[in-house]
């Protein structure tokens, strides 16, 4: 008799336990435009914390070539020449070494002139070592500075005498 009951009872729970899994797919299915179950990168990509480190980039047309980034690196990755004096003090050459690079941010930390920053740029490659070796002075044209007063509640600071800068609203998004 109990091997009667055992079979019916277990009957039952193959009911109710299909029942369930039922459940939950039709509630998957009705309501699954609610829940991020896949993320269709890079189609939608997530958005970036106002300060992740993506490439390291120097606008040498702020750049007064004072060495203190180079003099901070802890791995000497960073390499310059400068002409002129004072205001007009400029860089001649200005390079860093990506093969090195660890991106700890000592070097925008210390710039005086907010001309090195972390952009939001990562989807890069590079195909061989010798193009990590990246010469700054071919880029006259900076690409936008991420971090903006309206996405950072709190002023962030990227250097000793930071300003957060907002850029102009017709800027082009690289
Ligand atoms: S992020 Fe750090 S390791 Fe990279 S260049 Fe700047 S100081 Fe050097
Ligand atoms: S600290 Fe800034 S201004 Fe000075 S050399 Fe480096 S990038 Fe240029």
């Amino acid at each position: 008799m109990k091997a009667v009951q055992r079979y019916f009872k277990e009957v039952v729970d193959a009911f109710v336990t299909v029942l369930i899994g039922m459940y939950v797919t039709g509630r998957e299915f009705v309501d699954h435009k609610n829940r991020v179950v896949t993320q269709e990168y890079p189609k939608e990509p997530s958005p970036l914390p106002p300060r992740f480190r993506g490439m390291l980039f120097n606008d040498v047309n702020k750049c007064i070539a004072c060495f203190l980034c180079a003099k901070e690196c802890p791995v000497d990755c960073i390499e310059l020449t400068g002409v002129g004096k004072g205001k007009a003090r400029r860089p001649d050459t200005f390079t860093i070494d990506f093969n090195k690079c660890m991106w700890c941010n000592l070097c925008v930390e210390v710039c005086p002139v907010e001309s090195l920053y972390m952009t939001h740029e990562f989807e890069v490659i590079f195909r061989n070592r010798r193009d990590l070796f990246v010469d700054f002075m071919k880029y006259q044209q900076a690409p936008p500075r991420p971090i903006a007063e309206e996405i950072v509640p709190e002023k962030q600071w990227v250097g000793p005498q930071a300003r957060v800068e907002t850029p102009p609203p017709d800027s082009e998004e690289a």
